[in-house]
């Protein structure tokens, strides 16, 4: 592979190595481990002579090819392949953390994510706090104090509000932190965090990077040093690992993922703009939109506004199920990122465990449905959110 190529090329023809059988697709190395040919070469192995492999749970080629080809999209010096995107923030954060540590996040989290900063961590004596990622000055005032690990989602699920990237990896800097993003709504395509000051980003590579809802997996993307002094050493010996299989299929994802993501988002973009003027819609929250609150910063540090949005109902919670229910292409799932557009409930699916007060100041109303609009014709998706609406929102309740 050529450094000149571009990320399109290079995510067909880098990261993995081919076998002297020359075969055209990447090889799966589906095995749990290695044989040597002498016991004096498993000594060398175990000694760190010989960079052989030894076993899938240190490395495996395969999964180490994935490793390679989703850092070359990113443009990290390495990556770190995890079984699940949730195993891959835990492992991020646990790497970095011990008792007595302090961690600043934001509150607008994915429901797992929201678990493991205000249920876990606490438990191993790391002390959290929990800030409107929005608000710049809310950041300088937490961080005002030695901090240990940043840790946001932008744009955050699921009312798609952004953290300024740049800004906040800086205080967090000033205070020591170690920033981590989970920009799993932004995609690898959309967003480069790294060039914009944090330090590690992780995904789950469930959503855009498989992109066809087959398998879990998860990545964290970090320079070569943290790989191999701190993160890797949590992974060996607590086994987080991605599976070969998965890894094969994710790496397969990757040949396609700009094409995709480049679709996904002209098809959001139009869903949206439909969605806005629509007579049973309250209101849209969309990046790619001129009335999000912050645009501008969508427009300053994504390349493109994804293919996330959610939008309010006129009514409440039966007006929001009954559009739901008269879905015909778009399928209810709690998933994102899929060849399918997939609607969601947040308020009693994925955020169904925080309290109605926490929800009510997250604005995740009962009106409130998240849309992860996939790759079908946008005309069959716009007819199909048309005919949802008229039936599940009364007419009495739309807009004149
Ligand atoms: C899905 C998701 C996760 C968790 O990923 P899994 O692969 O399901 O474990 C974490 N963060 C965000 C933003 C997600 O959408």
């Amino acid at each position: 592979m050529s450094e000149t190529w571009r990320a399109r090329t290079r995510m067909i023809h880098g990261g993995h190595e081919r076998t002297p059988l020359g075969e055209t697709s990447e090889a799966l190395y589906l095995t749990s481990g290695f044989v040597y040919e002498r016991a004096e070469d498993a000594a060398a192995r175990f000694e760190g002579t010989d960079p052989g492999y030894q076993y899938s749970r240190v490395e495996n080629p395969g999964v180490r090819g994935f490793e390679r080809r989703m850092a070359l999209l990113e443009g990290a010096e390495d990556a770190i392949a995890t079984a699940t995107g949730m195993a891959a923030v835990n492992t991020a954060l646990m790497s970095h953390l011990k008792a007595g540590d302090r961690v600043v996040s934001a509150c607008l989290l994915f429901g797992s994510c929201h678990w493991i900063v205000t249920e876990w961590l606490p438990r191993f004596g790391v002390e959290v706090e929990l800030v409107d990622g929005t608000d710049l000055d809310a950041w300088a005032q937490a961080l005002a104090r030695p901090t240990t690990a940043v840790f946001f989602e932008t744009p955050g699920n699921p009312t798609l509000e952004l953290v300024d990237i740049e800004a906040v990896s800086r205080l967090a800097h000033q205070a020591g932190a170690t920033v981590v993003v989970d920009n799993v709504f932004a995609t690898p395509v959309l967003q480069k965090p790294l060039q914009l000051g944090a330090d590690i980003v992780v995904y789950s590579a469930t959503k855009h990077i498989d992109g066809q809802g087959r398998c879990l997996g998860g990545v964290i993307l970090c320079d070569a040093a943290t790989r191999q002094d701190i993160i890797h050493p949590v992974v060996k010996n607590t086994g987080p690992n991605l599976s070969p299989f998965n890894a094969w299929v994710l790496s397969k994802g990757l040949e396609t993922i700009e094409l995709r993501v480049r679709e996904h988002v002209r098809n959001a973009e139009q869903v949206a703009a439909f969605l806005e003027g629509h007579p049973a819609v309250k209101d849209v929250l969309y990046p790619g939109l001129a009335s999000h609150p912050q645009h501008a910063l969508a427009q300053r540090q994504m390349a493109g506004p994804g293919n996330l949005l959610a939008f309010r109902v006129r009514g409440g919670f039966d007006e929001a199920f009954g559009v739901l229910n008269a879905f015909e292409v778009v399928r209810v799932s709690n998933n994102l990122g899929d060849a399918r557009s997939l609607a969601t409930h947040p308020a009693t699916t994925t955020h169904s465990r925080l309290t109605a007060e926490d929800r009510a100041e997250l604005g995740i109303g009962d009106d409130l449905i998240r849309l992860s609009v996939g790759l079908e014709d946008p005309e069959d998706l716009v007819e199909d959110l048309d005919q949802a609406l008229n039936r599940g929102v009364p007419a009495a309740l739309r807009a004149a």
